[in-house]
């Protein structure tokens, strides 16, 4: 990912002083004020967000020596999310008080320079119906559970709505007007900022843009409207699932808000290492030895199947390292199932009595090969 150069956007050198770098983001938000672009709105708001990205970094001097060190990213917190929480925790960067690009005072005043953006998206998150977050269960099995399938039962614990109050939070059902907006469900504020005053609307965070408040909160929940509950649910694991893939239960979630939707429960399968198998999607495969002799005869031996030993007859004059195919003794899939496959070596013996020894050189001689064994080679001479 290229990094962008918050030097360059806002054109001053590297080594700027913060006043310089002041005046520089002065003149850059002037010349892409949304006063001076009429019909070119879109084009500028996407510069001033650049420049003030740029400026809230540069201008704190903590943030602009992280940027001069590990660019851009290490700044904005972009591109680390999928590692996790705990996944950077001891390595050199310090993201703690960065809470992306953007200063949110600086979100809001570009919302209200320009309408609708952050400030439109916000309102409505505030306002309406949310998603309850979806739950992640972790879930061992077995390499059996997991190729032929199971029934398990796992406890979780998850908001649900609460049965006292139905979920609305209010004890008596009563509300009253706000005291923080007195009604109006916004609050304007007037932010003074290097490029002027601006005045801001926001969304009451007491009332939730709503202008009423709950007279009484329910003291089961403490007029949240939900409570966290310990739920046991059942799962089927389905034959052949794979190792990290997930079963989605919809709406077994957190309880949504609002008369939002439920989350989803993910119970996120990992499979646990097999003594013999290893498994290969559809296949699963093993390797063997055979005696020497075996390989070069043929004939039965036993092999391990998910379902017990079979037998299985080796052809005469298996190579080592060749892979024989039992067809239908894989991973169960809809109507059909994957093979069993497995690779022979060949076990040569270490030692050999005097009996075995001769029968071998017979064998050598047989073939019109020099016999050079130790013993003979010793006492040949
Ligand atoms: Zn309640
Ligand atoms: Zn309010």
């Amino acid at each position: 990912m290229a990094s962008k150069d918050y030097y360059d956007i806002l054109g001053v050198q590297k080594s700027a002083t913060q006043d310089e770098i002041k005046k520089a983001y002065r003149q850059k938000a002037k010349q892409y004020h949304p006063d001076s672009n009429q019909g070119n709105e879109k084009e500028a708001e996407a510069k001033f967000k650049e420049v003030s990205e740029a400026y809230s970094v540069l201008s704190d001097e903590g943030k602009r020596a992280q940027y001069d060190r590990f660019g851009a990213d290490a700044v904005n917190g972009n591109g680390y999310a999928g590692y996790g929480a705990g996944g950077y925790g001891a390595g050199g960067f310090d993201f703690s008080g960065f809470n992306g690009g953007f200063d949110i005072d600086l979100e809001d005043i570009i919302g209200s320079m320009f309408g609708g953006g952050f400030g439109g998206y916000k309102q409505a998150a505030k306002n309406g119906p949310v998603k309850g977050s979806d739950i992640r269960y972790n879930m061992k099995l077995t390499f059996e559970e997991a190729v032929f399938g199971v029934k398990k039962e796992i406890s979780i614990t998850r908001n649900e709505s609460c049965a006292t109050c139905n979920g609305t939070g209010s004890k008596t059902g009563e509300k009253v007007t706000c005291d923080k907006c007195g009604g109006k469900g916004k609050i304007q504020s007037v932010q003074n900022t290097i490029m002027g005053t601006f005045s801001t609307v926001k969304v009451c965070d007491k009332c939730n843009g709503e202008g009423k408040i709950i007279k009484e909160p329910c003291e089961t929940c403490a007029g949240i409207g939900t409570v966290r509950k310990a739920k046991k649910v059942e799962i089927n694991i389905p034959a052949g699932i794979d190792d990290g893939q997930a079963i989605a239960l919809q709406g077994q979630g957190d309880v949504g808000k609002r008369g939002g939707q439920n989350g989803d429960l993910f119970i996120v399968v990992s499979i646990l290492p097999h003594k013999i198998f290893k498994r290969k999607g559809r296949d699963i495969y093993f390797e063997t030895k055979i005696p020497f002799v075996k390989a070069v005869l043929g004939g039965p031996i036993k092999i391990p199947t998910l379902e017990g030993e079979m037998n299985f007859d080796i052809p005469e004059g298996t190579q080592p390292d060749t892979i024989f195919t039992v067809r239908n003794k894989g991973v169960p899939y809809r109507n059909s199932r994957g093979n069993l496959e497995f690779k022979v070596q060949i076990e040569i013996p270490k030692k050999l009595s005097d009996k075995q020894r001769e029968l071998l050189e017979q064998y050598a001689i047989s073939c019109s090969e020099e016999v050079t064994t130790k013993k003979k080679g010793f006492f040949g001479k």
